[in-house]
């Protein structure tokens, strides 16, 4: 039995690992590379093995760099069914739905502006492609282990790190040996998802090492978020909030209708502006039972089961915008409120119309939630940049510009250990993936040191044996 890591080692993206045990080809998750253009180029390239050889995919959760490469691995031949928790099924769907829109739209800008060296630019995938990956999905409950190839089986268990995230739990009926993926590792005692499931035992582990030297800073119950919207409201300015659609607008709609609660905010309309944003919210409410339980709490008391999950997530004056008029309304409008839009680093989405009107106005607030990538205007703005080009114009900063960086949905280098604490014997090998090299090399020594465990930090395609 063996392991290929075909992504995510030594680094945060492209996760792939290839098992290969008793003839059997088996990916668990299928994840896109993101970020710098080296890590990029890896998209485009040749998998190690034949997409066709390849029985089966389990997918941990529906993020881009877990799932995103998968409708190009259907268009190179992989037949298989895609196993996957019913939310991720329908998160994937809108994930990789956008996805495709994007490399569609960049392609054609490529070769509009002729600044390709390819001719003609070519998307990763189609919108057609991303839909017929889609149909191979295979949604499987938590908690529900079902056969995948002859004499294995998968069991997906919560990881609280995004809606439907899972650990991926797989057994070889012949050895009862347990493998555990360790997708991406949630965090404990935050509102919205559910801890982190304890587990006690595995032979062979793969955990996430992303934040594996840093401890996040201490949570303020919402102390800081409230002070700039009061300033912002008391100024008669608007909150400009760009945001990761996927589970970030939902952390956001907790912490305002939390604040609302307990009287430390004044009651302002808030508009989240965004059709990805608002396909996940409705995805999050219809599971709101899989949440934390303090999801459910937001309603008032006596109410019904059902009302009560379409009221996760509201505040006191909510509005999802859909259609385009909607959203040139409260862009035009100078009146006080919070505007939560897409996309997070302010690279695309509705949310450039926002910042357009708003920026070059000092009573309004633009606060980032969220990580600021190099080269981004999220990051330029964060960095305290005069001016920004926007739709063709250079538009001035006048807003205030705040940014939060203390929302993280994956596990600091204490969770951890402290996930790592509830195994009752040490597997016999623990691999860290997901991780820079920093990060990863600081938690290897750290599990060594306080849990004396066998670690392994695996290269990028390495092939090892898994010990039985
Ligand atoms: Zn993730």
């Amino acid at each position: 039995m063996t392991l290929t890591c075909l992504g995510a080692a030594r680094t945060v993206t492209g996760s792939k690992h290839l098992l290969e045990t008793n003839g059997h080809r088996i990916l668990v998750d299928c994840g896109l590379f993101q970020g710098l253009k080296e890590l990029r180029e890896r998209n485009w390239q040749a998998l190690p093995v034949r997409a066709e050889s390849i029985e089966t995919v389990v997918l941990t959760h529906a993020h881009l760099d877990h799932c995103g490469y998968l409708p190009r691995l259907v268009a190179q031949g992989f037949n298989g069914r895609i196993f996957c928790t019913p939310a991720t099924q329908n998160l994937a769907k809108i994930v990789l739905a956008d996805a495709a829109k994007l490399q569609e739209e960049d392609a054609e800008r490529a070769n509009r502006k002729r600044y390709t060296k390819h001719s003609p630019a070519l998307p990763l995938y189609t919108a057609a492609e991303a839909e017929r990956a889609m149909t191979h999905l295979q949604p499987v409950g938590y908690n529900r282990p079902m056969p995948i190839a002859p004499g294995v089986t998968v069991e997906f268990i919560n990881a609280g790190h995004l809606l439907g995230s899972s650990y991926a739990r797989i057994v070889i009926e012949s050895s009862g040996q347990v493998l555990l993926f360790g997708g991406d590792l949630g965090r404990f005692g935050r509102p919205v998802l559910p801890d982190p499931t304890m587990v006690e035992r595995a032979d062979v582990l793969l955990v996430e090492s992303t934040y594996g030297d840093r401890a996040h800073s201490p949570d303020d119950n919402g102390a800081r978020l409230a002070s700039i919207i009061t300033r912002t409201a008391a100024r008669g300015g608007k909150i400009i909030m760009p945001a990761f659609a996927l589970g970030r607008v939902e952390e956001l709609l907790y912490w305002i209708h939390d604040l609302e609660a307990r009287g430390q905010i004044p009651t302002l309309p808030v508009y989240v502006d965004s059709p990805m944003a608002a396909a996940v919210l409705a995805e999050y409410r219809a599971r709101a039972a899989e949440l934390d339980p303090t999801v459910n709490d937001q309603a008032p008391d006596g109410w019904r089961q059902k009302d009560r999950q379409t009221c996760a997530f509201c505040t006191a004056r909510l509005q999802v915008l859909s259609s385009i008029p909607e959203s040139r309304e409260v862009q035009e409008s100078s009146s006080s409120s919070i505007v939560i839009s897409s996309s997070g680093m302010a690279t695309g989405g509705r949310v450039l119309h926002h910042l357009e009107r708003a920026l070059p106005d000092a009573r309004n607030t633009v606060l980032f939630c969220g990580y600021q990538a190099e080269g981004t205007r999220g990051r330029q703005l964060k960095d305290g940049a005069k001016f920004t080009r926007l739709h063709g114009r250079d538009i001035p900063v006048a807003a205030e510009v705040q940014s939060m960086d203390a929302m993280s949905a994956h596990a600091d280098a204490n969770e951890i250990r402290r996930w790592l604490d509830g195994f009752t014997r040490p597997p016999k090998l623990t691999c860290l993936v997901h991780g820079d090299l920093g990060p990863m090399d600081a938690l290897k020594a750290r599990i060594e040191r306080e849990l004396h465990w066998t670690v392994k930090t695996p290269n990028h395609l390495e092939t090892f044996e898994l010990p039985t």
